[in-house]
Order: structure tokens, then sequence, then C-alpha cells
């Protein structure tokens, strides 16, 4: 008797498993196949990929189908296609010598009605991705009240790919009675919550050590001054000159601004989010798959479902809101037994979101620095020497050599190198040559070209406005104002602060001229709007000063008296009201 008989299997499977050669049970397989072979139950089986998984459950539910009931007794959800297309292929080798079972896969970016024609000709298993299943159950094309066996394998794949409304949407739609068995390199909290909700007493398997979170991704943050977002990942991107990213912002403005951004300063970035069309979306991944695109910013519900291996780095440009969906941002790279690193730029104030995430992924953060202009310099030159070393030859050009060694005749060997490593290199030079570090909030980036001024300590520069609470402004209303005025990000206008009648704000010295232009002569509904360059001195004196007398004088210049008298609301409760655009249109101007 072979081992694989001793765990119980019949005839039919083990003249399979013969022609498959597999010799002996693995650790996996020992432990799950008598108990689902033995036992009524649902179970939790902790093992990573290539552990042979799919044939602990494989053979176990191959036995157990009926044959010759054509309805379908089985539903096995899994993450990818690819997945989805393996585990298909394997079933049907384990069930070669029960040729009535039917096994049948479908998955996403295959023709429906084909999928649909093959369940209606008879699937005894159904192998899905969850969200062509979700999209096959609603248009009614399967049955899957009668089932009797649901497996969820990679569960934790398909939840860090954001399919937990899915699965569980499926998941309602099938018998109480079916047996569950869910397979999982991790125990993620989310799978543990499907476990509890939708599993009956589930007996667990862990095959190797349980963890809680792929440990072939590495986590790094990076301190930064809320304003030098954009530059900071410019620099990690500069710094890793191989990157094949997901770039994760928060909203869909910032998710098209960032990638437009990249786009104008050179990177091959492309934007994912909800407001482009399926056509544009496809577009988009169709490049970002074949690496034509290197930064792929998107926002998280648009990066749902992406299953692109290789990538080298996320980064969380942003944190979002739920530190939950951060292990659904991370587990996008680290795919496939590959390594990748997750990213995170985040200012002083977000900081303590890093221990919760720490806590959640059970994982520690190491804290780097943003890459200075030198050491990028560096690793880029590196690169391009070993790009060059390394390039192969196209012996197309053989022909044109003659006029190129002509080109280059006069030139010794080391001008030659210099100079060719120069045509590319020159790039970063220039930019990066006066580049100050950026985690000490020093803001001078060498490319800024522009008018350094500054009147903070910081380096950065502030700014008198004289509207304040009562215009019914609040810091945050000011500084949607302000950023939607000038054009800028929210990082771009910092440390907002409303007094009563006037207020304060900082903008990278950059800025200063767009500023000040924008405001010039800037009239709204009669109204001057004034800004200037705060006289705080470094010190706060002047700003105090101004405190006092706004007391005194804030009845005389006040924006919202004039307006409450007139309609009761402040101007600017009209700017929440219209879109920024047409904000932007009303103001009259003093030619
Ligand atoms: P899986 O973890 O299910 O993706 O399986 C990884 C690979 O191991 C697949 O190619 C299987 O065909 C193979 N495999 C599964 N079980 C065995 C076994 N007992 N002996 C040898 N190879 C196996």
């Amino acid at each position: 008797m072979n081992k694989f008989q001793q765990l119980g299997l019949n005839e039919p499977i083990l003249k399979a498993i013969e022609d498959l050669g597999f010799k002996d049970p693995s650790e996996v397989q020992e432990k799950t196949i008598p108990i689902l072979l033995q036992k009524k139950t649902d179970l939790v089986s902790l093992a990573q990929t290539g552990t042979g998984k799919t044939a602990a459950f494989g053979f176990p539910l191959i036995q157990k189908l009926d044959p010759y009931n054509k309805k379908t007794q089985a539903l096995i959800l899994a993450p990818t296609r690819e997945l989805c297309m393996q585990i298909t292929n394997e079933l049907k080798l384990y069930s070669k010598y029960i040729p009535e079972i039917c096994t049948v896969a479908i998955y996403g970016g295959a023709s429906i009605t084909e999928q649909a024609r093959s369940v209606k000709k008879g699937a005894h298993i159904i192998v899905a991705t969850p969200g062509r299943m979700q999209d096959m159950q609603n248009r009614k094309l399967v049955n899957i009240r009668e089932i009797e066996y649901c497996i969820l394998d990679e569960a934790d794949e398909m939840l860090n790919m954001g399919f937990y409304e899915d699965i569980t949407s499926i998941l309602s739609e099938t018998p109480e009675e079916k047996s569950t068995w869910l397979f999982s390199a991790t125990m993620l909290e989310e799978v543990a919550r499907i476990a509890r909700e939708f599993m009956n007493n589930p007996l667990e398997i862990t095959v190797g050590n349980k963890n809680q979170g792929p440990q072939s991704v590495s986590h790094e943050f990076y301190l930064i001054q809320a304003r030098d977002r954009y530059l900071a990942l410019k620099r990690l991107a500069d710094a890793n000159p191989d990157i094949f990213s997901v770039v994760f912002c928060r909203t869909k403005k910032d998710t098209q601004d960032i990638a437009d951004k990249l786009i104008e300063d050179g990177y091959n970035a492309a934007a994912l989010h909800g407001d482009l069309s399926q056509a544009q979306r496809d577009a988009v991944m169709k490049s970002f798959r074949g690496k034509q695109i290197r930064m792929l910013v998107a926002t998280d519900v648009a990066a749902r479902g992406i299953d692109v291996e290789d990538i080298t780095h996320v980064i969380n440009y942003q944190l979002p809101d739920e530190i939950e969906i951060y292990t659904h941002r991370s587990g996008r790279t680290g795919r496939a037994g590959k390594s990748g690193t997750s990213m995170v730029i985040i200012s002083k104030s977000e900081l303590r979101k890093i221990n919760a995430i720490e806590r959640l992924i059970k994982q520690n953060f190491e804290e780097k620095p943003i890459p200075s202009g030198i050491e990028i310099c560096e690793v880029q030159l590196f690169h391009l020497a070993n790009k060059i070393k390394d390039v192969e030859i196209d012996h197309e050009i053989d022909s044109y050599l003659p006029v190129i060694f002509d080109v280059f005749k006069k030139l010794s060997k080391e001008d030659l190198i210099k100079k060719m490593v120069s045509v590319e290199f020159n790039r970063f030079l220039t930019y990066y040559k006066n580049a100050a570090e950026l985690t000490s909030g020093n803001k001078k980036d060498g490319n800024s070209g522009q008018e350094s001024f500054s009147n903070e300590s910081d380096g950065s520069t502030r700014y008198f406005i004289n509207v304040g609470t009562r215009d019914n402004f609040d810091w945050k209303r000011l500084k949607d104002f302000l950023t939607a005025m000038l054009e800028l990000g929210r990082d771009d206008v910092f440390k907002v602060d409303v007094k009563e009648s006037f207020s304060f704000f900082n903008t990278e010295p950059g800025n200063k001229d767009k500023v000040l232009k924008c405001f010039e002569n800037f009239k709204f509904e009669g109204r001057r709007v004034s800004v200037e360059i705060s006289k705080n001195e470094k010190s706060g004196r002047r700003e105090n000063r101004r405190d006092h007398n706004d007391r005194k004088n804030k009845a005389n210049n006040s924006f919202s008296t004039r307006k409450k008298t007139n309609s009761g609301s402040s101007q600017f409760s009209k700017f929440e009201k219209d879109n920024k655009e047409k904000f932007r249109s009303k103001p009259k101007r003093k030619k």
C-alpha cells in the first residue's frame, strides 16, 4: 500500500497520481486529505503556494463528488485568472480516470458567453475569480445554490486584492449546509473574519510557520515635510532605476494630478482611477503589464484585482484612511515568490499610523531617509554604466558603423565613455547637483529655478490674507480655497492659521510669485482680498500684534459683515456650493 492509498484515496485517483509521478504526499496533503475524506467539516488550512495544496483539496473533492449528477457541486474561488487556469488543469489531471467529471474555469478578460455555455453543458466544479463569478451570478448564468463544497484558495491574496465584498456576496448565495475549505498562506484579520462569519467551527491545519503577512515584502517609511511629498516620490523613483511600481493616492484627483506631473517630468507613468472609461483602464493596464508604464498611479478602488507579477515597489504616496487597506496595497508586491518593498511617504502628523500598521501586519517598518541627490546620481551612474555594458547589440547597426566610427575617431576611449554616460546622466546631475536633503525640512530642490524667498525658519514662505473666521473660513475651507485659486496641491499650502478677520498660510518659496500675482488686485463681489508676505520676522511677534489689532478692527474690514447684511450668509459659503472651476472664473480683477 503506498502512502496515498493510506490516506484513503480510491483507485481512479491513485492511478492519476501514478501518471502524475507523485511519489509521496506532501505535508499539507498528509494532514488534509484524511480529514476531508472522512469528515463533513469546514477547514482552514494555512499553507503557502507550492506546497501541493491544490491536490490537498482536489483529491478529496473529486473522490466525494457524484460524477453522475450534472449539477454544480463545487465552487472554487481563486484570486487570479492564472491560478484559476492552473487549478482547472490540475483538477482535470486528477480526474482523468473519472471522465464524467467536468471542471470549468471562469475568469475575466475572456468571453463570458463562451464560459456560460461551458457551465450550461454541466460543470461539476466551477473554478472562478470573484469578479467574474459575481458578474455571472448577476446575469443568472451560474447556479451555485446547491453546491456542497466551496473552496477559497489563496484567500489572503483574494482579500489583499480587495475582493472581500465579492466573496461575501458570492458566499451569501450558497447553501448553509455546504462544507467550506479555506486555504491561505497567512492568517490576516480579514481571513479570520471570513472564517468567523462564513464557516462552521472550522478545523485548522498549519503547514510550516503560521505568519501574519508575506515576509517577502519589506516595509519602509520616509518622513518628509508634507509639501515635499511629490519631490520625495520622484527621488524614490530615481533611486530605484528598475522600479516597476504602483503608487497609491487617496483621491481620484490626486491620482490624476500626480500621474500628470510624473509624465510631465519624464517618467513612464499613468493614472488608474474610476473616472476613466473601461477602455481607457484596459489600455493603461495593458501598458502596465507590458511594462511600458513603470509607475501606475492608482486609487485603492481602481487597483483592486491588479494581478501583475514582478511589481518591485508599492509606494504609499498618501496612507489610506483605513489602515486595513494598507495590506491590500502592499500585497501588490512580493508575489509569486519574489521579494518586494512597500514604501510609505509620511509627514510627522501621520506617524502614529505607522505603529498601528505595524501591529496589524505584525512586521516592523524601517525608517529610511529620502535619498540625497548625490546618492541618486551614484545609483543612476552605475545603472547606466551597467546598462551600456549589458545591452544586446542588434547587428542592424553594423552598416552604419563606419560613419559612426568616423564621427568618434578623434575621441580617446576615456573621452568617449565620459561623453556616452553624460548623454543620459547630465539630466540627473543638473537636477540634483544643488538638491537639498528632503528629510531635513529644507525645500530648495535643484530644479526649482525659482527665486527662493523665505521668512520662516523652515525655509518656507508665510503670507497674510485678509479673510478669517468672520468670513466663514476655518483652516480647511481656507486651504481648499487657496489650493483651488492657486491651482496647487493640498500639500503645497500648509500651516494655515485662521484668525477672526485675517489668516496666515505658507507655501514653498518657489510659489511666492504665483501667490502674489494671483491675489494682485483680486476682487470678489466688490471686496478686495489681499495677500501679502507676512512680516512675522521669524518670531511671530507681528502676527501677535496683528491678532491684537484684529480684534479692534474686525468690524471695518470684515469680509462677512457686508455679505451677511445682503444675504445672511458668507460669500464663501458660495464657494463651497459652487465647484472650484466656477469659483475661479467669478472673481473680477481690476484692469
Ligand atoms: P500547488 O501548491 O498546489 O500549487 O502545487 C505545486 C506543484 O506541486 C504542482 O505542480 C503539483 O502538481 C505538484 N505536486 C502536488 N503534490 C505533489 C506531490 N505529492 N508530489 C510531487 N509533486 C506534487
